[in-house]
């Protein structure tokens, strides 16, 4: 394995030292591309490239549901909002939350409770496009943030998530049967919220309207325009 500098005007460096022309890697070695970029070299195996993606995934995704956790949700919120902000694109988040999720577990325990929460994170990861994020972001609680998505096009996204999860049979282990479920949304759009108010508004006014979603009768969706 060699490392080639084709021209950089800011320079190309392995383990410190400016490289003009082309040297030699080793494993371990540390590549540096102008002031701000750095690599570490090495070869992997398959098997140990497989345990450093797991690790990857375990720091970044939710043991239960797989979908990504609160802390990864939290760091992309920053940055897709950072996004939209500069290139004046909108963006939208959801706030679910699953209804009467503590009677499920009480009646049919905790497992079952489990296997819920697996089936409705599945179903909203199946709704939703590739590139949106879907998170857990409490114990029954999930977040979709969508890229490129308005108010009224967040809202029919946030329906079709509503519509879905009400459709769904969930089929837990035996000896449980079938468990039918359904969840309340809160809708809110980027453009809703002050341009100086802090990130966590977005999260403040999608979390209002979830609540509101719930004190209308729960199975429902509720945006910045009406309540449906
Ligand atoms: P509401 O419609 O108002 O949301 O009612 P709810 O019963 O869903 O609300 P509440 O917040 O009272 O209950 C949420 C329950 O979710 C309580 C908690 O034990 C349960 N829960 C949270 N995380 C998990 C989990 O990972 N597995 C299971 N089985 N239950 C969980
Ligand atoms: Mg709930
Ligand atoms: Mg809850």
């Amino acid at each position: 394995w060699t490392f080639e500098d084709l021209g950089a005007t800011n320079g190309s460096f392995v383990g410190g030292r400016r490289v003009r022309g082309s040297t030699e890697l080793r494993p371990g070695d540390r590549i540096q591309l102008g002031p701000d970029v750095v690599f570490r070299f090495s070869i992997t195996d398959e098997s140990e490239a497989e345990l450093q993606q797991k690790l990857f995934d375990s720091s970044t995704r939710d043991g239960l549901t797989q979908l990504y956790n609160r802390r990864y949700f939290d760091e992309r919120l920053v940055a897709e909002i950072a996004y939209a902000r500069r290139h004046a694109t909108p963006l939208c988040l959801i706030m679910m939350d699953v209804d009467r999720f503590k009677a499920i577990n009480d009646s049919l325990g905790h497992l079952v409770g489990d296997s819920v929460l697996r089936a409705v994170a599945d179903e909203v990861v199946r709704v939703v496009r590739t590139e949106d994020v879907v998170a857990r972001y409490g114990g029954e609680e999930l977040v979709v943030l969508a890229r490129a998505t308005g108010h009224d096009a967040g809202a029919r996204l946030a329906e079709r998530i509503r519509a879905a999860i009400a459709d769904l049979d969930v089929t837990p282990p035996p000896p449980a049967s079938e468990v039918k479920v359904t969840i309340s949304l809160g809708v809110a759009a980027l453009d809703e919220v002050p341009k100086g108010a802090p990130d966590s508004a977005l999260l403040d006014l999608a979390d209002e309207r979830l609540y509101a979603a719930k004190e209308a009768g729960r199975n429902r969706i509720v945006t910045g325009k009406e309540a449906t």
